[in-house]
């Protein structure tokens, strides 16, 4: 991480808990966001329940996300969540291009492209994910596809834009494997990311991008992702349905 970005830790709940489940959590990260220190806490819960965590978390230093949304304001599309409904509920993030949406309900770097536009024209903050699969590591290939889905996601955006967007790299074969990527492996690509930017925005815009690493992100790993100069956070699934855990990682980034 740099002294120069407010490093930002945020938990992808994906579609898990109940309601009284998702109450307490939130109330336990709520009471505890102080131990974050410097770190900017995120909470993205499943849709139906974001009304109630953002109730939850009322006046708290905590920001609340979606965890994806369609590209259009409003009108036919049946259970699809628009851009102005998060914002409505409280939201200053949103998740977009997860790999889980990638792989199972087809959201080409187009459809990322374009979420992310009317994210940003929503006043959205969009977590734009990248990563790739463990194939395409083993064939030498991730520079490739990482730099494929940086330019794809973001086309068109101009610099003023690429300065607010947050991107997190998750290498498909860590997510939810155990499988953590070494912090050199991590930082490898982060500074690629970076560097692409730089080349997409100016290097002083890319300066200022923050990049989250995810990948079965534990507090017992993260101080040594911390560490690296270009991990500004984490983008955490499983390990942010435990408050423990969750601030035990906001910590080590704090
Ligand atoms: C994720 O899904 O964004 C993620 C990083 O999951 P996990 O931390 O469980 O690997």
């Amino acid at each position: 991480m740099s002294a120069a970005r407010r490093t930002i830790v945020a938990g992808n709940w994906k579609m898990n808990l109940d309601r009284a489940k998702a109450r307490e959590l939130t109330a336990a990260v709520a009471a505890r966001a102080a131990e974050a220190g410097a770190t900017e806490l995120v909470l993205c819960p499943p849709a139906p329940y974001l009304d109630c965590v953002g109730a939850t978390l009322a006046a708290a230093a905590v920001a609340l996300g979606g965890q994806n949304m369609l590209d259009k304001p409003s009108g036919a599309f049946t259970g699809e969540v628009a851009p102005p409904m998060l914002v409505d509920l409280g939201c200053r993030y949103v998740i977009l291009g997860h790999s889980e949406r990638r792989t199972l309900f087809g959201e080409t770097d187009a459809v990322v492209n374009a979420k992310t536009k009317a994210a940003l024209a929503a006043g959205l903050t969009p977590i734009v994910c990248v990563g790739e699969t463990l194939e395409e590591r083993e064939a030498g290939r991730t520079a490739d596809v990482v730099t494929t889905q940086i330019r794809g996601s973001l086309a068109g955006l101009p610099a003023t834009d690429v300065e607010q967007v947050v991107v997190a790299y998750e290498p498909v074969w860590a997510i939810g494997t155990g499988k953590v990527a070494t912090p050199q492996q991590a930082q490898e690509v982060h500074a690629l990311i970076r560097g692409l930017l730089a080349g997409i925005a100016s290097p002083a815009v890319a300066d200022k991008v923050r990049i989250q690493y995810g990948g079965s992100v534990k507090p017992d790993n993260a101080a040594d992702l911390a560490a690296q100069p270009d991990i500004d956070g984490a983008l955490v699934g499983g390990a942010s349905l435990k408050a423990d855990d969750f601030l035990g990682i906001a910590k080590a980034f704090g």
